[in-house]
């Protein structure tokens, strides 16, 4: 979406770590008219796909994946991250490396919300390693659920998370993919 890494080359932030930081309009502040085209975006990929709900993960992921959700006229599900004190057999859950904090978090999400009728598209902010992703797909999987692809904002793709995920057959779909990030350039894999 050449928008999208218009706005990553403008308003982007490298931070030591390998870390991106879109505070501007995605991580911090939420910039609405252009979460609607990120949203609008999503729709364009999966709009046919006959997806009944999207599953997200708190926080960050929640902006865009409502932005979709609004077009689709599905709910959104988020993960909540959380310690594992607070699980109970009512939830499914993960174990997630976060990328940012170095910590594992557990993700959960009440059984109540997921089940083997839902047809599910996940959507995140960020694709770095692919661990909340594959948390997400352990969750939906433990549901039952069909997932039928990721839709990501910005992928770092040499991190590669989102190629291991395509290898193993996920429909992995991102709005820009960063091949290459320095404090000073940032080179985007071409895309159609
Ligand atoms: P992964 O699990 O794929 O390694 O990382 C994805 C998760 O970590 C996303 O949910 C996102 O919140 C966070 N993340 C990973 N890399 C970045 C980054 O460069 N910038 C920001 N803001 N978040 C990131």
């Amino acid at each position: 979406m050449k928008a999208l890494e218009e706005k990553i080359a403008k308003e982007g932030q490298v931070f030591p770590g390998n870390v991106l930081k879109v505070s501007s309009f995605l991580n911090q502040q939420l910039d609405t008219a252009f979460l609607k085209e990120m949203g609008a975006e999503i729709v364009r990929l999966y709009g046919d796909s006959g997806v009944n709900k999207i599953l997200t993960v708190e926080a960050s992921g929640i902006a865009i994946a409502l932005s979709a959700a609004f077009l689709m006229n599905v709910p959104v599900v988020f993960a909540k991250k959380g310690n594992s004190k607070n699980m109970t057999d009512e939830k499914y859950s993960a174990e997630v490396k976060s990328f940012t904090k170095g910590t594992v978090n557990t993700i959960s999400v009440d059984r109540e919300f997921l089940s083997s009728k839902d047809k599910i598209l996940i959507v995140d902010d960020f694709l770095a390693d692919g661990n909340a992703l594959k948390g997400l797909l352990a969750i939906a999987k433990a549901a039952n659920a069909e997932v039928v692809g990721a839709a990501i904002a910005i992928e770092k793709g040499f991190q590669g998370g989102g190629d291991e995920l395509r290898k193993m057959g996920v429909r992995v779909e991102s709005l820009a993919i960063l091949d290459e990030m320095t404090d000073s350039t940032i080179k985007f894999r071409p895309q159609n």
